[in-house]
């Protein structure tokens, strides 16, 4: 027989749902909405309009390539591209330290090409070329003065400053 007086010890309690502490939210990571490599192909178009190639564009390749020159190097301020234009010196040993003779495009970057065409190149010895403070790519003066000579340089022999604003994008 059923004895209801068996069924239950406790008194039923009003059962509530689970429920998380806090509401739950969806988190996501944070992320671009274009790639860098998207970025810079966009960024290129927005300035000229040329058709050209994603990696023309500026998508650069994993490994860079050295720089392969696209004129014969010739400098105005010497004949003698092995021997740097402020010490004299060539390859070779100066006070027990091997120093080598660096060719330097005066104007760099998209205006090496320039530089080699128009032969504003020139030989220093790698501690004159970069990393001491006393070399042209440290030392602001020492930049200025070889740019300005060069800029001089074209003024006598190849055109007027706004030719060469035309060419190199800038007057120093
Ligand atoms: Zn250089």
């Amino acid at each position: 027989m059923y004895n209801s007086t068996l069924t239950r010890k406790t008194p039923l309690r009003a059962k509530t749902a689970l429920k998380a502490k806090t509401s739950l939210k969806c988190y996501t990571t944070l992320r671009a909405n274009k790639s860098l490599r998207q970025c810079s192909i966009d960024k290129y178009k927005a300035g000229e309009s040329n058709n050209v190639s994603p990696r023309a564009a500026g998508a650069k390749k994993k490994t860079q390539r050295p720089y392969k020159p696209k004129y014969p190097y010739e400098s105005i301020f010497t004949t003698d591209l092995k021997r740097c234009f402020i010490t004299g010196c060539t390859d070779g040993y100066v006070d027990g330290e091997y120093h080598r003779i660096h060719i330097h495009h005066i104007f760099g970057a998209s205006n090496k090409a320039n530089s080699e065409k128009y032969h504003f190149l020139i030989p220093l010895r790698d501690d004159y070329h970069e990393m001491t403070p006393y070399s042209i790519h440290k030392n602001r003066d020492f930049e200025l003065t070889i740019k300005r000579f060069c800029q001089e340089y074209w003024l006598f022999c190849y055109g007027t400053k706004e030719d060469f604003i035309d060419t190199f994008g800038k007057w120093w």
